[in-house]
């Protein structure tokens, strides 16, 4: 439930109905919206039909939301939250790109990814220190030396970081040298997890689960909301099907629906989302058109001796064209914008 405050409504009137929620034994998040402030209710809402909002000044009406997911929801934000990474903006109209290897290998690699990456146009390196593979046996990750290393290729090349953090016990370590803390697929449902990295205040990167359904990923979103600290930038990256020819089938329609139904900006991962190299161009050119407000790409100066995922890195070749293609689209999309205005 959300009690919509009337335009122009005083700080007074909004007290006065946050006082009586609270007498109710409940919490708020208040929405600043640039037309109306919103009252999100926080917790167990039954009962609270019969408190009468409608008679406090002020409040225009009240809004019963279905969905589970309230502070996440298009109802409670109206407009599109923008988020803020330390000066680079994801959601404002502009298409962010996040670029970087799979798995951060050492210094000179990051180094070198990073200057891919920058001289492509990207503003935002990825590159996982903490990887979560399917065998127990594979390489996971350089933990903490790994997170020196993109920092310093990501201050280098005045670039933000994105990184994965897996554990709980890692945020802290994890978020000293992060910018966006990304939470991967496979811990899309681990909502202590969620709660932990929403109390950060970091922008967090929520990848969709391998089998999660919009609902649940909307859901995942608001563990993250209702911490009141941290937004979120919800990451497309495939999910599972019957399909085997790629090693996920990329949901591009969960980019409008997501925009419709949230406020949090939408990122494409093309090169999970295909798990093939040559498809991960067509696909980031597809998101461009779907209406992404950004995407994170895998590259890697030596894709064949890459340490994971090399099967769908770029080189740098592949990924400067792939930047042009995007560009060319982008300016395309602007026009789009204009018709649908
Ligand atoms: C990754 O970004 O390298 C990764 C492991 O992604 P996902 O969680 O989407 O599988
Ligand atoms: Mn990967």
């Amino acid at each position: 439930m959300i009690v919509i405050m009337k335009q122009g409504a005083t700080k007074e009137q909004v007290e006065l109905v946050v006082k009586r929620i609270k007498k109710e034994g409940l919490d708020v998040n208040i929405d600043q919206g640039t037309e109306h402030i919103v009252i999100g209710l926080k917790g167990d809402v039954r009962g609270m039909q019969d408190v009468p909002f409608n008679t406090y000044e002020g409040v225009e009406k009240t809004l019963k939301i279905s969905n589970t997911y309230k502070l996440t929801s298009r109802e409670f934000h109206p407009g599109d939250t923008v988020v803020d990474v330390d000066g680079v903006k994801i959601g404002d109209g502009s298409f962010v790109t996040m670029a970087g290897p799979c798995s951060i290998e050492g210094l000179e690699q990051i180094r070198e990814c990073a200057k891919i990456a920058k001289a492509g146009g990207a503003q935002i390196l990825r590159g996982g220190a903490f990887k979560p593979r399917t065998s127990p046996y594979a390489f996971q990750g350089l933990e903490e030396e790994g997170l020196k290393y993109i920092r310093q290729a990501a201050d280098e090349f005045d670039m933000k970081v994105i990184t994965e953090v897996m554990d709980e016990g890692h945020i802290e370590m994890v978020a000293e040298y992060s910018d966006i803390l990304q939470i991967g697929a496979r811990n899309m449902q681990n909502y202590k997890l969620l709660q932990a990295v929403g109390k950060t205040g970091k922008p967090i990167g929520l990848k969709r689960g391998i089998a999660g359904t919009i609902d649940e990923w909307l859901n995942a979103a608001e563990y993250i909301a209702v911490q009141d600290k941290s937004p979120v930038i919800f990451i497309e990256r495939g999910i599972r099907t019957y399909e085997t020819a790629t090693r996920n089938t990329f949901d591009l329609s969960a980019v409008p629906l997501i925009k419709k139904l949230s406020h949090f900006p939408i990122i494409v991962d093309p090169s999970h989302g295909t798990g093939v190299w040559d498809l991960v161009t067509p696909m980031a050119r597809a998101g461009v058109a779907a209406g992404a407000d950004g995407m994170i790409v895998e590259i890697h100066p030596d894709p064949k001796n890459a340490w994971s995922d090399g099967q769908q890195s770029l080189n740098e070749e592949n990924y400067m064209k792939m930047m042009q293609e995007v560009a060319i689209l982008n300016d395309a999309m602007e026009k789009i914008k204009e018709i649908e205005d």
